[in-house]
């Protein structure tokens, strides 16, 4: 079942987002994807509820906060968004890793998730400037964030190269170039064949051509993720 998902980010009024899910499940939710949202967490626990009911659709957040609790004013822990029915959390975003979030914190982060049994979409991906060294990078990424970790059941890897985020640089040999060193890595690392997503200027003009690429189970959609109408059509 291919998963797709989007990334709001950080747009939109609660207005939008009701009219959003308005017009999304207007339309028959086709049995065969398995369609996840990451919402911003002040609509998050309103969105569980409209979507409970449908089995194919997931909430995660777009991030959480690496310690289990404590004080950390204006953060949001693992066990308050499971207690709300939220299915995972995005981590290690390239957006969040630009300001500051090492790989040290994606680590802890993915382990408060696993252990609380949410699941992961856990981002990695190289900058313009590292791209002829792709392999490593990508390797480097998964070695530690996943530290200690030898389950990866649920754990959604997104391949998001940073120069084609918000770009409309969409180059499909790199996909098959990244999810196989990625996939093989998983392989050989994990004994199992890693659930891979693509992102990265994702659109309804480009996503099905990716979604017929071998090692390739989803994508993961920014901006064309904003209009209900054309992720629909994604
Ligand atoms: C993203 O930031 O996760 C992303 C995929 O963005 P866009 O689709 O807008 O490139």
């Amino acid at each position: 079942m291919k998963i797709i998902s989007a990334n709001w980010k950080m747009n939109g009024t609660l207005e939008d987002f009701r009219n959003y899910f308005r017009t999304f499940l207007s339309n028959n939710i086709p049995n065969e994807r398995n369609i996840i949202f990451g919402i911003p967490y002040i609509f998050l626990q309103e969105s569980v509820n409209i979507t409970k009911k449908i089995p194919n659709i997931e909430i995660f957040s777009q991030n959480v906060h690496h310690e289990e609790s404590g004080s950390f004013t204006g953060e949001i822990s693992v066990k308050m968004i499971s207690s709300i029915g939220v299915s995972g959390s995005i981590v290690g975003h390239s957006e969040r890793r630009s300001m500051g979030e090492t790989d040290e914190i994606i680590n802890k982060k993915i382990k408060l998730l696993l252990n609380n049994n949410l699941k992961s979409i856990f981002c990695i991906g190289e900058k313009i400037e590292d791209h002829e060294n792709i392999e490593n990078i990508l390797k480097f990424q998964i070695s530690y964030g996943l530290k200690d970790i030898t389950n990866i059941e649920n754990i959604i890897f997104a391949y998001e190269p940073v120069w084609a985020i918000g770009s409309n640089n969409v180059d499909i040999d790199n996909i098959k170039k990244a999810s196989n060193i990625i996939s093989d890595f998983c392989k050989s690392k994990y004994g199992c064949k890693p659930k891979i997503l693509y992102g990265g200027s994702v659109n309804e003009k480009n996503s099905k051509e990716i979604l017929l690429l071998d090692n390739i189970d989803g994508i993961l959609v920014g901006r064309a993720s904003l209009d209900a109408k054309k992720f629909f059509i994604i």
